[in-house]
């Protein structure tokens, strides 16, 4: 089979954030598959087709890629930051398992992705230095109390979180919720970060604690940071901040 598959973690937003691998095989592919807001950061090229898609279905839309290349084109499929964290890389892969055999044929490569988190944590400070785990906050695909039994454990065990998906218009709750629960387990001085729009024109870092974070700073493009008992704020000359976990935990 002559198909090729790449799934293409775009990176969080500036261009200069995004792989020049991830940069090459968009400029190979000749069909991209995409998201069509995640489509719009790619620059067009004539003779390449581009599939838009809404975000809902994602793994009809990894079939219909899979389709593609199973029929010799060479196709690139686009997530935002990493294409295997919380994206498209596992449904290309579910497609893959549960689809047509053919398609275990195929030359499929994920290209990597700078990924929200780590965007995120370079803008302000250190925050992941230690241990850390990454959750996402959205009960579209688990049920929510999977969400709050997980949350509870990692915030108990003393990790940095790093919460995806806090909050959108359809899930308008869950973040003040999760904030309810980590304010039983936690400190109220924890240290929160939310960043929004990292690395894009319309970047917010806002930098609080879980006594006074407010889920209303949050929204689908915000990843929300949940420092631990670990994680230290260092006050700089301008009157902003830096988190960071040191390289060695608490006894
Ligand atoms: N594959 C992506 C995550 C997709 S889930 C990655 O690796 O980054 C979508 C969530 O990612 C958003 O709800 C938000 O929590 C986060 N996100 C994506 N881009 C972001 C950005 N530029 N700034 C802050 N958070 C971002």
């Amino acid at each position: 089979m002559s198909g090729f598959l790449h799934v293409v973690g775009l990176g969080p937003g500036a261009g200069d954030l995004r792989a020049p691998r991830a940069t090459e095989a968009l400029a190979r592919a000749s069909d991209i598959v995409g998201y069509a807001s995640y489509l719009a950061r790619v620059p067009e090229r004539s003779a390449q087709l581009r599939h838009a898609s809404d975000n809902r279905d994602e793994i009809s839309r990894a079939r219909h890629a899979l389709s593609l290349a199973a029929a010799g084109r060479r196709v690139a499929v686009v997530s935002s930051g990493d294409a295997g964290v919380f994206a498209m890389a596992s449904a290309v892969f579910e497609a893959i398992e549960h689809g047509d055999p053919a398609w275990r044929a195929l030359d499929v490569e994920i290209v990597p992705g700078i990924s929200a988190m780590f965007a995120a944590a370079a803008r302000i400070g250190a925050p992941l230095g230690h241990d850390f785990c990454a959750m996402s906050l959205s009960d579209n695909l688990k049920p929510w109390p999977t969400v709050l039994a997980r949350l509870r454990a990692v915030a108990a065990a003393g990790f940095t979180v790093a919460l995806y998906n806090p909050r959108s218009r359809a899930r308008p709750w869950q973040l003040a919720a999760a904030f309810d629960l980590l304010r039983t387990i936690l400190p109220r001085g924890t240290c929160v970060a939310m960043a929004t729009a990292v690395s894009s024109a319309d970047e917010r870092i806002e930098i609080t604690s879980l006594a006074e974070a407010d889920p209303s700073r949050a929204d689908m493009r915000t990843l929300v940071l949940i420092g631990s008992a670990a994680t230290r704020r260092i006050e700089r000359a301008d009157g902003g901040l830096w988190l960071y976990a040191p390289r060695g935990a608490p006894a």
